[in-house]
């Protein structure tokens, strides 16, 4: 017998439970990707991400031909392509993990029906997308928590689930047509300091990252300038690395710090059982609702401005450029360019979102937006007002300055934390720097945030 194990966001071969159970259940399994035609339309396959993923499929070919196999990568819309492999193998199931979005559930139901007349079984097994899946726990009353907190006590206390070994031989069919490999190197436009992806780097990260990076967590991941975290998020977006195996592998590590990023983990969890139960909120407020926001034509320098990193708030623009530069954005900076646009110049968290889907080599819809929410005000955040003050932070959590001059070469040759206000600098050297003025006085972005929100 065959089956046809269908790769979606879980591209790895340790804990792999369609994988696992495919090769249990028949003599030889296709493992397939299919380049899905329908997600392309969809617009969000930015090059950052396409380029990593093409790194994590080559690996994972590399995987399985290790193992006696190979990967099977179709190009199309998902559900045609899925039934044409089966057909052209003799399939007589298909494995899936059951998706957490709507794209992902509508993808199953249809292929629930066209699989359908009884030839081929399609069988879906949990999430291996988030550690617990969306819906698993819930408070008395709602189908989903809305505040963190509790929602992570509860989360803890769920019995993890044992992670599984990758297999040692995949035996592939002869004769199921696939296309060459997508090629990181042929994509335009990508950022030049991106990560390689795959399994393999997801797994020599963590390995090397967590020898010490995981007891100093508490303390450092804030800390912008020792870029003390992880760095995971990618490797988990394109499920090169599994979340329970993470968890399961911190937890046994103990110690606060390894605590602490269990924790983060449970924040994507979050996110995915808020979007399960309320997909809209990934384009609308979630709980309280602004339309204030400023005209898109009117803020058009300002929004210009913020992607370019010329706001001239040295450590917004470090973020920013960082951000175009390697595909990625340390959380600490995430939370505070976020706040400067949406809090600061009052411009509408989506156009921000949006921004970072083109360049995040981690964007992903759940995280990306609920993030942006609970920065503006309209989310999960249950001081929705706080803003957060890009001088505050800069002192607080780069209070020398060298994440700034990592980022600002015009800045590099401005000493410890007076980097973070060359506006005061004498005149003499402020005017040899070529760097721009403040966009906006703190205090009158203050003033229009209070006055927008009713608070003043
Ligand atoms: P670590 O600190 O090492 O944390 C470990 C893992 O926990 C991360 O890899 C990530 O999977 C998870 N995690 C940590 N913080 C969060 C969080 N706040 N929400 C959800 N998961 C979290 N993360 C994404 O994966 N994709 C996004 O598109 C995304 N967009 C964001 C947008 C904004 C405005 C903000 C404020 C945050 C966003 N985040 C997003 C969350 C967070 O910034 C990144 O997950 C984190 O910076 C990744 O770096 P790391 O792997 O070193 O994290």
């Amino acid at each position: 017998t065959v089956a046809v194990v269908l790769f979606t966001s879980d591209l790895r071969l340790h804990d792999h439970p369609p994988l696992h159970a495919a090769l249990k259940a028949a003599d030889e399994v296709v493992p397939l990707f299919v380049l899905d035609t329908g997600i392309h339309a969809a617009g969000f396959d930015a090059p950052n991400r396409r380029a990593f993923l093409a790194d994590c499929l080559s690996d994972l070919d590399s995987s399985l031909r290790r193992r006696g196999g190979r990967l099977v990568v179709r190009t199309g819309p998902v559900v045609r392509e899925v039934r044409a492999v089966a057909a052209e193998c003799g399939a007589t199931e298909v494995h899936v993990a059951a998706g957490v979005t709507a794209y992902a559930h509508r993808r199953e139901e249809r292929l629930r029906e066209e699989l359908g007349g009884g030839d081929v079984a399609l069988r879906v097994h949990e999430t291996v997308i988030t550690a617990v899946a969306p819906g698993a726990v819930t408070p008395s009353g709602s189908d989903h928590f809305a505040v963190f907190t509790p929602y992570f006590r509860r989360w803890s206390q769920e019995p993890p689930r044992k992670p599984l070994a990758a297999p040692r031989t995949v035996r592939v069919p002869h004769g199921v047509r696939g296309e060459p490999l997508p090629d990181r190197a042929d994509v335009a436009g990508t950022s030049p300091g991106l990560p390689t992806g795959g399994e393999t780097a997801g797994r020599d990260r963590f390995a090397r990252w967590s020898r010490s990076g995981l007891s100093r967590y508490e303390d450092r991941h804030d800390d912008l300038a020792a870029d003390a975290t992880s760095r995971l998020s990618p490797y988990l977006h394109f499920g090169a690395l599994s979340p329970v195996e993470l968890v399961h592998r911190a937890r046994r590590h103990g110690g606060s710090g390894a605590e602490a990023f269990v924790r983060q983990v449970c924040w994507r969890d979050f996110h995915h059982q808020v979007l399960a139960a309320r997909p809209e909120a990934s384009v609308k407020d979630y709980r309280t609702r602004h339309d204030q926001w400023r005209d898109e034509e009117d803020a058009v320098e300002d929004i210009a401005a913020w992607r370019d990193g010329r706001t001239g708030y040295p450590v917004v623009d470090a973020a920013m450029r960082q951000l175009r530069h390697e595909g990625w954005m340390h959380n600490r900076a995430r939370l505070l360019v976020a706040s400067f646009l949406t809090k600061t110049l009052y411009v509408d968290w989506r156009i921000g979102a949006r921004h970072f889907l083109d360049l995040l080599v981690d964007g992903d819809v759940v995280n990306n937006q609920l993030n942006w929410q609970w920065v503006a005000g309209t989310g999960t955040d249950t001081r929705p007002h706080r803003v957060l003050n890009p001088l505050v932070q800069a002192k607080r959590f780069d209070p020398d300055g060298t994440y700034v001059r990592r980022w600002v070469p015009e800045l590099t040759g401005v000493d410890g934390g007076k980097v973070h206000e060359p506006w005061r600098l004498p005149a003499e050297e402020r005017e040899a720097l070529d760097y721009p003025d403040p966009l906006i006085d703190l205090a009158d972005g203050l003033a229009r945030f209070k006055h927008a929100r009713g608070r003043d």
